[in-house]
């Protein structure tokens, strides 16, 4: 397993991060526990915005919080000075609740709903960024009837598409997200925002995937939408237009395979791509805004399972049961994630078996890692899943009722809890038994 950021076996040959034994984490919180590096967070948040000063751009970076959105994650965002993405109600709350600024709250999503809308609206957020022609008319309407007006971006689908170590241009844009220029939908949701009341159009976004390894998809999508961005100033009128939005998906090393850009290159190129595209077109410089979600989180986290029962069979394989697995990473089980394991109890000693580590929910498909090159595993090992930081928590369920594991951020040898671990009266704490159905056991509690 690669070790990042402050992560390092000790001298007790334990994993250790944030200057926190991990065998001291585990026997303290217990397991299943999610892990986060906050020295990582910040510096990686920090590494975005000094990459940014040294372009001379205006700009702004927002943190995608739908990767890991909690209170405490809120205010350390919102001290690295960041802005930050909603894209629901739920993290709305989330962030207002942890006092970050409203100004600095982009909100995204392709089905705001009346009530989701009302409750940014009286937030006073920066912008929203508007999806359709539904939400358009929707928003305008509900703030024309509070008397204000909402700064929005329109997000865009140029019709350029990230597979991961490539980019492609595809004629049909074929996503539920955004307008598409193709069919001019984006042309027309441009000159009608500016009809719109209630709204005021001051920027275009686009997001063009996911896990991105090169430059050439965020320097072929400035160019598309930095062509149509000169159209709406230059022959439709758009006056406040001046932000450019560039979307997240900076890709992060899950595994050997994985070979991502450092955070100042993919920077450098987006800027260099908007200097071009704008000069060219004869515009003054927009304020470029980007959404890194995974890169700020993904290497930051760390999940602990404790190891217990285990199934050899021979000439087949050897599996491994931990007390977790789809419920808190269903990312293998969604889209063949691959992860990488070690022993955080035995970290020095050399791996001697493959074997693959299983979850405990009632589903074949509950595997977290394929063929782990691991050292002999016995049961009460604690074994480490690294890169477990985005979309691990914010994606984890209750399936089985399992219970959520707790989450703490560690740095400086210091270990807070930022969630509680949930407990089994948690796991019905919203259920409700009719009066109909309350008889036996259950009227008597
Ligand atoms: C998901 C998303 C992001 C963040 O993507 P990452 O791959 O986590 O960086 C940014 N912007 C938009 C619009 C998104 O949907």
């Amino acid at each position: 397993m690669y070790l990042h950021g402050t992560s390092r076996v000790n001298e007790h040959g334990h994993l250790e991060i944030g200057g926190v034994d991990t065998t001291e984490l585990t026997s303290k919180f217990g397991t299943p526990l999610y892990v986060f590096d906050e020295q990582l967070m910040r510096e990686t948040m920090r590494a975005y915005k000094s990459a940014w000063d040294a372009t001379g751009l205006r700009y702004e970076v927002a943190y995608a919080s739908k990767a890991f959105c909690t209170l405490a994650m809120c205010r350390i965002v919102a001290e690295e000075g960041l802005a930050l993405d909603v894209v629901s109600g739920g993290e709305l709350h989330t962030a207002l609740k942890a006092n970050f600024p409203s100004e600095r709250i982009h909100f995204h999503g392709n089905n705001k709903t009346p009530d989701e809308i009302e409750q940014a609206l009286n937030a006073g957020i920066g912008a929203f960024v508007v999806d359709n022609f539904h939400e358009l008319a929707l928003l305008g309407a509900l703030a024309v009837e509070k008397g204000v007006v909402a700064d929005i971006l329109l997000r865009l689908s140029p019709g350029v598409e990230v597979h991961t170590h490539e980019y492609i241009s595809t004629g049909q844009e074929d996503s539920k997200f955004g307008f598409d220029l193709q069919s001019g939908a984006a042309q027309q949701a441009i000159q009608l925002s500016l009809q719109t009341k209630g709204v005021r159009l001051v920027g275009l976004h686009s997001h063009i995937g996911s896990q991105i390894f090169e430059t050439e998809g965020f320097k072929h999508a400035i160019d598309i939408v930095g062509n149509l961005f000169a159209q709406a100033v230059k022959e439709w009128g758009a006056k406040d237009l001046s932000v450019l939005n560039v979307g997240g998906g900076f890709g992060i090393r899950y595994t050997e395979g994985d070979t991502p850009l450092q955070v100042q290159q993919y920077i450098e190129a987006i800027a260099e791509g908007v200097k071009a595209t704008f000069d060219s077109l004869g515009l003054a410089h927009p304020e470029v805004v980007i959404e890194p979600g995974r890169s700020i989180v993904g290497n930051a986290g760390t999940t602990l399972y404790t190891v217990g029962s285990s199934k050899n069979i021979p000439g087949v394989r050897k599996y491994v049961s931990v007390n977790g697995g789809m419920s808190d990473n269903p990312r293998p089980a969604l889209y063949q994630a691959v992860y990488e394991a070690m022993l955080a109890n035995r970290a020095t000693e050399e791996p001697t078996e493959v074997v693959s580590i299983a979850g405990k929910a009632c589903e074949s498909g509950d595997m977290l890692i394929w063929d782990a090159k691991l050292p002999e595993v016995q049961a009460g090992d604690i074994l480490a899943v690294s890169c477990t930081g985005a979309y691990n928590y914010s994606m984890a369920s209750n399936y089985n009722r399992i219970a959520r594991p707790a989450v703490v951020f560690v740095q400086n040898g210091v270990a807070d809890v930022v969630v509680k671990r949930e407990s089994f009266d948690d796991l019905v704490s919203l259920d409700v038994v009719p009066a109909r159905l309350m008889d036996g056991v259950l009227s008597q509690s």
